[in-house]
């Protein structure tokens, strides 16, 4: 070990940092790795924006994000103090490590789910526990929970990313309600795609004490690039985030992006509604060609290929400047997550993949003759 390493503690020096998906500035690319949303951000909220480029870079920014809460506020049917603001959600998931759990204590999870909740369990010190969903994706019930006897009703902290990602699938408020009753520790509904799902949790953030979900700009609003996201709760849960989050933590621009977001949703809904049409279709499409795809309430698929493994797929759509997304976990490592983007990207998708799986076709084909 050099001396410089060992000035790093151990927690930090053996942690797997979360790896994030390939941000590659490569011409012509057709990005569907991140989840990103194809469409960009409404034009009053980029007039908004480059309205604000001026003098005012000086000056530290609001540091609560008050005027952005107190429209949050109107939008969610809540108060103000019901809403923290963070530098992204991902921020707001760290925080809550920190103001809710006690080094050792356990951080609890499904699997497959977000990535980044192991990660944040490991650098806070914190014991992970790990439950699988049931073998389609689908969330065990509560009895299912305590008949396995691995489901930890009391952990301080527990994740639960609904829409689901990676599987795309959704959770019914009414058995998240149900696991909300059975459960004790603070739970967090992470509800990052809630835009492109067909119902969504938040009432259970107001009816619930330890309840709070987990909202972002990036994905519904076009804005991952000045990374907002917000917690709705109980207010004493939000204050005591509140206490524990840095003083300045969501920059000016970004702020001034949401408020304005949040002027113009009906610009955001007709996005939302084709890219739930596009994801129809392109679900449709795939079917045809062999593929087997989860039902999905997200902006992205999860999806088996057929003809070559998946890890195959995403080399060979690579090769066509495709970009999508594959992981070498088990639970997930047959599968392609694949973001929707526009009709013409999906499109031109949907033409590769036919081309690719002509020559397998062909060569089955010749194998059948033999
Ligand atoms: N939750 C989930 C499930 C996500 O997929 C992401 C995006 N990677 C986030 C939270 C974080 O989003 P952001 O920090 O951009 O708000």
């Amino acid at each position: 070990m050099s001396d410089a390493s060992s000035l790093v503690r151990p927690i930090i020096r053996k942690l797997h940092g979360y790896v994030p998906g390939e941000q590659p500035k490569i011409p012509g690319l057709i990005k569907l790795n991140t989840n990103e949303n194809p469409y960009p951000p409404s034009p009053k909220v980029l007039k908004a924006v480059k309205a604000a480029v001026d003098g005012r870079f000086r000056l530290y920014p609001n540091p609560s994000a008050d005027r952005l809460r107190a429209k949050l506020a109107v939008y969610h049917h809540c108060k103000p103090e019901n809403i923290i603001v963070g530098n992204g959600s991902d921020e707001l998931l760290a925080l809550a490590t920190r103001v809710f759990v006690e080094p050792n204590a356990v951080i609890q999870y499904f699997t497959p789910s977000y990535s980044l909740y192991p990660v944040l369990a490991d650098i806070h010190g914190a014991t992970r526990n790990p439950v699988p969903l049931n073998p389609d994706f689908t969330i065990p019930t509560a009895d299912d929970l305590r008949r396995d006897g691995k489901w930890n009703f009391d952990a301080p902290l527990t994740f639960v990313t609904t829409p689901n990602a990676p599987s795309g699938r959704a959770y019914a408020t009414a058995d998240l309600e149900r696991l909300s009753n059975a459960h004790k520790g603070t739970m967090i509904l992470d509800e990052a795609y809630a835009n492109f799902a067909k119902e969504d949790a938040l009432n259970l953030a107001l009816q619930f004490p330890h309840v709070i979900v987990a909202r972002t700009f990036s994905k519904g609003y076009s804005l991952c690039f000045l990374r907002v996201g917000y917690f709705v709760g109980h207010a004493e849960l939000i204050a005591a985030l509140h206490k524990a989050r840095d003083s300045y933590n969501v920059n000016g621009l970004g702020q001034i992006a949401a408020e304005a977001a949040l002027e113009d949703l009906p610009y955001y809904r007709k996005n939302f509604r084709r890219i739930l049409g596009t994801r129809a279709r392109v679900i449709a499409e795939l079917a045809e060609l062999g593929f087997e795809t989860m039902p999905s309430q997200t902006n992205f698929i999860l999806t088996h290929p057929p003809a070559f493994p998946a890890a195959e797929w995403l080399e060979k759509l690579r090769g066509e400047k495709i970009l999508v997304r594959w992981w070498s976990y088990p639970e997930v490592r047959d599968y392609l997550r694949i973001t929707i983007g526009t009709d013409r990207e999906m499109d031109t998708f949907l033409k590769v993949a036919r081309r690719l799986l002509k020559p397998s076709a062909q060569n089955t084909k010749r194998l059948r003759r033999k």
